[in-house]
């Protein structure tokens, strides 16, 4: 058998059998089920409702590679602080959460800083990709021009196939595992790979229409919506119901913002990075007192700002993948298919 980028099966045991390996070197976390929902769990055995398919989990992959919580300096020594951790192996990852990486690279490390945790986790951990196998009513990755079948940014994809997987290889770190376990793997059928083609056509299709049913603007008309609706007064009828709670921001894989703080503990200080949500009234708040988007419309118009127009204009890339995880985590229900909407009419 020949690994070399190429498509390849392995049935549903075997791939198991491979994690069972993998889970001497990393982390392994995979999706499961509980009720409608995936959430990641640390994987122990293949006991428990896995779904490798599907559609995205409820967190964002983004967790694995900025924790939410974290210490990045210790009783104020320059040194970077080595965890001994293992790696994270996530299994099962969607194409929208991989879109995801584009922003975080640019903003840990293809900007102005270098940071040394994300990079050693971007180099150290591993991505086992899997397509979408069907899409839920929230689900707009095509209008962010992403296909809900991972392309690009992962070690090894999944396409699920019966009682198993079509697999590729996207990195070297892919190719040497699946060469180290290659007794687990046979050539994939020239029908296996015709099937995925046609599942992964089924699946757009499921997301068209979607995006057809609730009239949700493709990202070739996004451009200049924010200029143009500047001072439009859809951000305060939009956020009149906003509870200011922050779970669009953290529930994101592309928002990234953190806020660093000091902790004594006994005689030891330490400092920790947590995750930070631009909704937040302090947010912006600098030392003597004043606040530059003091009103909660100003925090909404701020969100969607670097989502629309600077990150497309300093990473060539909308900040958001159609994941639709706000629409579905926000109480106050702002529909971000929605604001897109009415950016997209320019209404006065
Ligand atoms: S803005 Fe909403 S739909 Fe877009 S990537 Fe973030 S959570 Fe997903
Ligand atoms: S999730 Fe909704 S209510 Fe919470 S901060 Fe975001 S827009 Fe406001």
């Amino acid at each position: 058998m020949n690994t070399d980028k190429k498509e390849l099966y392995i049935s549903r045991d075997n791939f198991f059998r491979m994690l069972d390996v993998l889970k001497n070197e990393y982390e392994v976390y995979i999706p499961v089920k509980k009720g409608e929902k995936r959430f990641y769990k640390k994987y122990v055995d293949s006991n428990d409702n896995i779904v490798i398919g599907e559609v995205r989990a409820f967190e964002p992959l983004k967790a694995f590679f900025t924790e939410a919580r974290e210490s990045v300096a210790k009783d104020f020594s320059a040194e970077i602080p080595d965890k001994k951790e293992k790696p994270y192996a996530v299994v099962g990852v969607k194409a929208c959460d991989l879109k995801g990486f584009k922003v975080h690279d640019h903003v840990f490390q293809n900007h102005d800083y270098n940071d040394p945790f994300y990079i050693r986790k971007r180099q150290r951990n591993l991505i086992i990709s899997a397509d979408c196998t069907f899409a839920i009513d929230t689900c707009f990755c095509l209008a962010l021009g992403v296909n809900p079948y991972p392309e690009r940014d992962f070690d090894i994809n999944l396409s699920q196939m019966g009682e198993g997987f079509v697999v590729i290889a996207g990195s070297p770190k892919g190719e040497a595992i699946i060469e180290k376990n290659a007794q687990l793997f046979e050539d994939a059928k020239k029908e296996q790979v015709a099937q995925r083609a046609k599942k992964r056509t089924n699946v757009v299709r499921e997301v068209e229409e979607n995006i057809k049913k609730n009239s949700i603007p493709r990202q070739e008309s996004y451009k200049d919506i924010i200029k143009k609706n500047y001072e439009s007064s859809l951000w305060e009828d939009e956020a009149k119901t906003c509870v200011e709670c922050g779970a669009c921001n953290t529930i994101c894989p592309t928002c990234h913002c953190f806020l660093l703080y000091d902790q004594k503990d006994k005689d030891k200080m330490e400092r920790l990075r947590i995750w930070d949500s631009c909704m937040i009234k302090d947010f912006a708040r600098v030392a003597g007192g004043a606040n530059p988007r003091s009103k909660l419309w100003m925090r909404l118009r701020n969100r969607f700002e670097k989502k629309f127009d600077f990150f497309p204009k300093v990473a060539d890339v909308y900040a958001c993948t159609g994941c639709g995880r706000c629409v579905s985590a926000c109480p106050a229900k702002i529909d971000i298919r929605k604001v897109l909407k009415r950016l997209v009419k320019h209404e006065k």
